[in-house]
């Protein structure tokens, strides 16, 4: 049996595979180099795993307090050797990367303190973390105030507009590494380290933190190895490798986590507690797992650039652009386009395969919303998945894929709706 009649079972036809194959062959150094940068953080990975000494007893859980739990420990120091930081608070008990960002702003910021934006708007959730969006418990309640520095002309960061931004109170500046879910480019850990020495030359006192979210292990080094002073993100995202089924993490100086272990938990208990429960093997193997399954997002979201940039449509980062996050964006111009690429995504899932998005209302939104996720773990992003609001420009976002296998065919089932509804033409 070979893979093309295979993929006639999934209704993909010749037509299809043929328009892919070409576009697959021209992507294969891209591939190759995707390949090595995972290489590159496996070892990585494993070593911070043998330099904190994990072993067996180590995927023992707590209950109750959670004293003493050596699995959280390692853990914790096995993210900190990876990510080269100091010290690092990984935890089932954060619930998700806004939970993360808010315990590390709170945590380290203090009444009458400024927080700074470095990178332009921040992604929407956060919106009532800092209080621009009114709401009960932000930092502005607390008495941070906020000020934010606009991205150049490019969508670059614009050490100008930062040097304007900055304020005598200014106690923390954020960058955030990913796109989000906006049109702006994603930054790479060298534009970050460029950003960061611009702060620290005029303003030394400043702790720099990065929403890492969407970014860990797409290249070798992580903002943190490039002057930044807390990084954190979501382990429903890259570093849970999917095996994850809750979490998140700040890693940084010892200060910093220090900070967010006695806000997380109360001052005098810090770190010490926070029962692990069960889920310990799956947060080690999710990790030990994160840079082959994030090469498999990046790999998918290549062949989707590839792909739809091949038809004439607008696919940002393009199939040559550097990439730094997890994420593609494709535009339609048409709904017809963002309702079959998401019921083409939904259609290769290994779970809920046989359910149809549709657009609908969403609260916060003020359009119908499509999106298409058929994952093991609920609202996991690693897992491949799509959504996208149905208005002009009529923009979709890919990202996941715990293996490129999977997200080919979902890349491929998408094609093939389209063909089929008249939406493109092969
Ligand atoms: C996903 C994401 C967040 C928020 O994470 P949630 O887990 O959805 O709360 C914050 N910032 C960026 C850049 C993200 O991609």
């Amino acid at each position: 049996m070979t893979n093309n009649s295979m993929y006639s079972r999934f209704g993909i036809g010749e037509k299809v595979l043929a328009f892919a194959e070409p576009i697959l062959q021209e992507l294969s150094p891209r591939f190759a180099e995707t390949d090595r940068i995972a290489e590159y953080n496996q070892l990585k990975v494993i070593r911070a795993m043998q330099e904190a000494h994990v072993g067996e007893a180590n995927l023992m859980g707590t209950t109750g307090y959670g004293y003493d739990d050596i699995g959280r420990d390692g853990l914790e120091e096995t993210f900190a050797r990876a990510f080269c930081t100091e010290d690092a608070l990984v935890r089932p008990q954060i619930t998700c990367g806004t939970h993360a960002l808010a315990l590390a702003l709170m945590a380290n910021l203090r009444p009458g303190d400024g927080l700074l934006y470095a990178s332009g708007a921040p992604y929407d959730t956060m919106e009532e973390v800092i209080g621009i969006r009114e709401s009960a418990g932000s930092l502005a309640e607390y008495g941070i105030s906020y000020s934010q520095a606009e991205l150049d002309g490019e969508g670059r960061l614009s050490p100008e507009n930062i040097r304007a931004a900055l304020r005598d109170n200014t106690r923390i500046a954020v960058i955030q590494r990913s796109r989000g879910y906006s049109g702006r480019p994603t930054f790479t850990v060298e534009e970050i380290g460029a950003c960061i020495r611009f702060i620290r030359e005029i303003r030394p006192d400043i702790t720099v933190m990065i929403d890492n979210c969407y970014g860990e292990f797409t290249e070798e080094r992580e903002p943190s190895e490039v002057g930044a002073d807390m990084i954190v993100g979501s382990l429903i995202k890259n570093p849970g490798g999917g095996l994850a089924p809750t979490g998140g993490y700040i890693a940084g100086t010892r200060i910093c986590v220090e900070n967010a272990a006695r806000r997380l938990t109360s001052p005098g208990l810090g770190r010490e507690v926070g029962a692990t429960l069960g889920v310990l093997p799956s947060l080690y193997q999710g990790f030990f797992l994160a840079p082959t399954a994030v090469a498999s997002a990046m790999k998918g979201a290549m062949f989707a650039a590839g792909a739809y940039g091949a038809l004439g449509f607008e696919v940002s980062p393009g199939v040559t652009d550097l990439r730094s996050d997890i994420i593609q964006s494709v535009t339609f111009g048409n709904p017809e386009g963002v309702i079959a690429f998401c019921q083409g995504i939904q259609a290769a899932s290994p779970v809920d395969s046989y359910v149809v998005p549709q657009p609908d209302d969403m609260p916060g939104y003020d359009s119908q919303v499509i999106m298409a996720a058929g994952a093991f773990v609920s609202g996991s992003t690693m897992e491949l998945s799509a959504d996208g609001p149905v208005r002009p420009p009529y923009t979709v976002f890919m990202q996941g894929g715990l293996t490129w296998p999977h997200a080919k065919l979902g890349v491929l089932k998408s094609l093939q709706l389209m063909l089929d509804r008249g939406i493109i033409h092969l």
